[in-house]
C-alpha cells in the first residue's frame, strides 16, 4: 500500500488519517498513486454505480461543462426540469426538489413534512418518527433523525419531538405513531446501520398507521434505492407508495446531488421562498444525473444487479469462519455480520487489494459498483476469502 507522504495537517481532523491515497479509477478498479489496483467493492459507499470514469458519464459532463455548469435557481435549465420529469416518470411522484447531498435531501423532507403538517392541523403535529439502526446524514436536522447517539450527542439540543421506534416492529410502531405525527422517515434497507432489510409487513404497517393518523411517510432511498437492491426503488419489493422518497449517492454518478420526491399534494403546501439551494440541480449536475438515471433505470442493468447480487451473495455464504453470524442484504447491497469488530479484516483486505467497508463495528458492507462482472466477483471473494483466513490465524 502506498503510505501517502501527503500532511494532513490543514484539514479538520474528523475523518481518520487515510491509509491510501488514491490517484484514479477505471471501471470497477481503483489506482493509487503508485500504480497499484484495488478492486472497490465500495463504490465511494454505494455513489459509484457506474464504476468510475465510465466513457459515456464522462462525456456527457465534459460536453456539459463546455456549455453551462450554474446559472442559480433564479433561472430555470432545461437539464433540471427533465431530470425532475425522469424522475418522476419512474416513481410515485409528481415533484421533485434538488439539493446536493443526502443530508439535505433529508433537511427538506423534514421541513416539506413540517410544512405539510402545519397546513393540516394548527395542533403542534410536530412529531417525527424515525428508527434504530437509522441514519439520515450528519446536519443538524438529518443528525436528529440519525439514532446512533455517538453522533448525536456532542451536538445537542437537535430538533425536539424525535421518538426512535424499533425497527421492523409494527406493535411498537403502533405504540408511538399517533395523530401528534407529522413524519415517519425510515430506510427500506438500512446501510449504515448494519444492512437490515425492513419487512414488507413493517413497511407495510408503517403506511396503516400513516394513514390512521393522517402522518407522511418518508423513504430515505439515498443508499439503497437507485437500482442497488435490483429494483429502481427499493420499497417496490414491499409495494408500499411513500409521500416523499429523498435520494442522493449514486445519481449524478459521483458528482453532488440530493433530490427529495414528493407528491402534489405534499407540495401543495409549499410556499415560494419556504426552501432553497445556491446549487441544487445546476445543469453540470443535473445533466450528469439524466444519464446515470437513464443507466440504472434500465431493465437488463437491473437484471443484472439481481443476478450480480445472487451470485455475490453466494459467494459470500461459502466463506468459512467461525465468527460469521449472518449474510444478509439484497441485491448488490450485501452485509457480512461477524461475532467480533471487521476494521482488522476490513485493512488486511485493502491491503490485498480490496476495498470493502464497514456498516457499524461488526458488519462488513459489500457494494460493489452496479456494472461488477462475474470475474470481478470472484477476484473479490478469492482475496476476502484470504484475508479472512489471514485475519483467524492472527486471532481474528
Ligand atoms: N441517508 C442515508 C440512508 C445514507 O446512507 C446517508 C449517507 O451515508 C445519508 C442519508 C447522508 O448522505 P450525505 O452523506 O450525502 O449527506
Amino acid at each position: 500500500m502506498n503510505s501517502p507522504s501527503l500532511d494532513f495537517q490543514a484539514m479538520t481532523p474528523v475523518y481518520p488519517a487515510p491509509s491510501v491515497v488514491f490517484s484514479h479509477g477505471q471501471g470497477t478498479y481503483l489506482f493509487d498513486g503508485e500504480g497499484r489496483r484495488y478492486l472497490d467493492f465500495s463504490a465511494g459507499i454505494a455513489v459509484n454505480a457506474l464504476g468510475h470514469a465510465d466513457p459515456g458519464w464522462v462525456e456527457v459532463v465534459r460536453s456539459q461543462a463546455g456549455r453551462l455548469t450554474h446559472v442559480s435557481n433564479l433561472f430555470g435549465t432545461e437539464a433540471q426540469v427533465r431530470l425532475a420529469q425522469d424522475l418522476t416518470a419512474h416513481s410515485f411522484a409528481d415533484r421533485v426538489f434538488f439539493s446536493n447531498s443526502g443530508s439535505e435531501a433529508n433537511e427538506a423532507a423534514l421541513k416539506f413534512a413540517r410544512r405539510w403538517a402545519g397546513a393540516q392541523s394548527r395542533e403542534g403535529k410536530t412529531k417525527l418518527v424515525a428508527f434504530e439502526g437509522g441514519f439520515h446524514g450528519r446536519t443538524l436536522g438529518a443528525l436528529s433523525l440519525t439514532a446512533k447517539s455517538n453522533y448525536r450527542k456532542p451536538f445537542e439540543p437537535l430538533v425536539p419531538g424525535v421518538v426512535f421506534a424499533p425497527f421492523n416492529d409494527p406493535d411498537a410502531a403502533e405504540g408511538i405513531i399517533d395523530d401528534g405525527t407529522c413524519a415517519v422517515f425510515v430506510e427500506p434497507v438500512q446501510g449504515e446501520g448494519g444492512v437490515n432489510t425492513a419487512t414488507p409487513e413493517f413497511l407495510r404497517s408503517l403506511r396503516q398507521l400513516c394513514d390512521r393518523h393522517q402522518a407522511l411517510l418518508v423513504f430515505d432511498e439515498v443508499q439503497c434505492g437507485l437500482g442497488r437492491t435490483g429494483e429502481l426503488w427499493a420499497h417496490l419489493a414491499s409495494g408500499v407508495r411513500p409521500d416523499i422518497m429523498t435520494l442522493a449517492k449514486p445519481l449524478a454518478g459521483g458528482l453532488p446531488i440530493g433530490a427529495t420526491l414528493t407528491t402534489d399534494e405534499v407540495a401543495a403546501a409549499l410556499h415560494i421562498g419556504d426552501h432553497g439551494s445556491t446549487f441544487g440541480g445546476g445543469p453540470l449536475v443535473s445533466e450528469a444525473a439524466r444519464y446515470v438515471f437513464g443507466r440504472l433505470s434500465q431493465p437488463e442493468l437491473l437484471e443484472s444487479v439481481r443476478q450480480q447480487g445472487g451470485r455475490l451473495y453466494a459467494r459470500l455464504r461459502e466463506l468459512k469462519s467461525q465468527h460469521i453470524v449472518e449474510v444478509r442484504g439484497r441485491g448488490l447491497m450485501l452485509g457480512v455480520e461477524f461475532d467480533h469488530p471487521v476494521a482488522d479484516l476490513i485493512r488486511r483486505a485493502l491491503q490485498s487489494g480490496l476495498i470493502v467497508i464497514n456498516a457499524g463495528e461488526h458488519v462488513l458492507r459489500i457494494c460493489p459498483p452496479l456494472i461488477v462482472r462475474d470475474d470481478e466477483i470472484d477476484e473479490g471473494m478469492a482475496i476476502l476469502a484470504d484475508a479472512l483466513s489471514s485475519w483467524e490465524a492472527a486471532g481474528g
